[in-house]
């Protein structure tokens, strides 16, 4: 098992390569903090009812609540396996948390996309809240409005992509996890590729990459 981290801003497209990457590639595990944070919402946990108020307001929830779920995730991996690191770390106390882990991070790639492309790109973006698969009115259409096209269910608006909590959590990106630039950088481990390529080609190139 290894790890490749994706850094970028929210919406810059982590999500979407990621988990195209995963389901083309049976070596490729998508991991997204944020869905694991969102499953332990919906489902009541103790750790949900934590995380919970922090989303809401596009804060970061605390380091140790979700390095412990990462850790539980990177326990049960095991064999000849990559892990896509999506949405952890976000800052350099969950880097040094993941390097005591000990497990070995391949590559770090950053998707880099300007913030004015990332406001348009979450006001249109559309969610699945059962298999979690992400559209975007425009760019990613589903093939019928409104409808997942992978299991039915009806596409939802997520509570924190309303224009004004994306302006927080794009100050909390700049302030808390963009120095995780500069700390891969000194590891000798960043890539860079372009996020504004469309789907396909942003998969390829992160692939190249990685
Ligand atoms: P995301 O789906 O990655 O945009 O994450 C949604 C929200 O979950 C974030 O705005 C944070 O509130 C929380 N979150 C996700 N990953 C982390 C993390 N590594 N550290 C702290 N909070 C996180």
């Amino acid at each position: 098992m290894d790890i490749v981290i994706l850094l970028g801003a929210p919406g810059s497209g982590k999500g979407t390569i990621a988990s195209r990457l995963a389901e083309t590639n049976a070596n490729l595990k998508h991991v997204s903090s944020g869905d694991l944070l969102r499953g332990a919402v919906a489902k009541g946990t103790a750790a949900g009812v934590e995380a919970k108020g922090y989303m809401e307001k596009g804060q970061l929830v605390p380091d140790a609540l979700i390095a412990q779920m990462i850790k539980d995730v990177i326990a049960e991996t095991e064999g000849d396996v990559t892990m896509l690191l999506d949405g952890f770390p976000r800052n350099v106390a969950q880097a040094e948390i993941l390097a005591e882990t000990g497990a070995p991070v391949r590559s770090v790639v950053l998707v880099d996309v300007p913030d004015e492309i990332i406001q348009d790109r979450i006001a249109g973006r559309r969610t699945c809240p059962k298999c979690k698969a992400g559209y975007h009115v425009r760019a990613l259409p589903p093939k019928v409005e409104g409808i997942c096209d992978k299991c039915g269910a009806e596409l939802v608006v997520r509570k924190d992509d309303n224009p004004e909590t994306v302006k927080d959590r794009l100050v909390v990106y700049h302030r808390e996890t963009e120095p995780l630039i500069a700390f891969y950088e000194a590891k000798g481990l960043l890539r860079k590729i372009d996020g504004d390529q469309g789907p396909a080609k942003n998969a390829e190139a992160f692939l190249a990459a990685m």
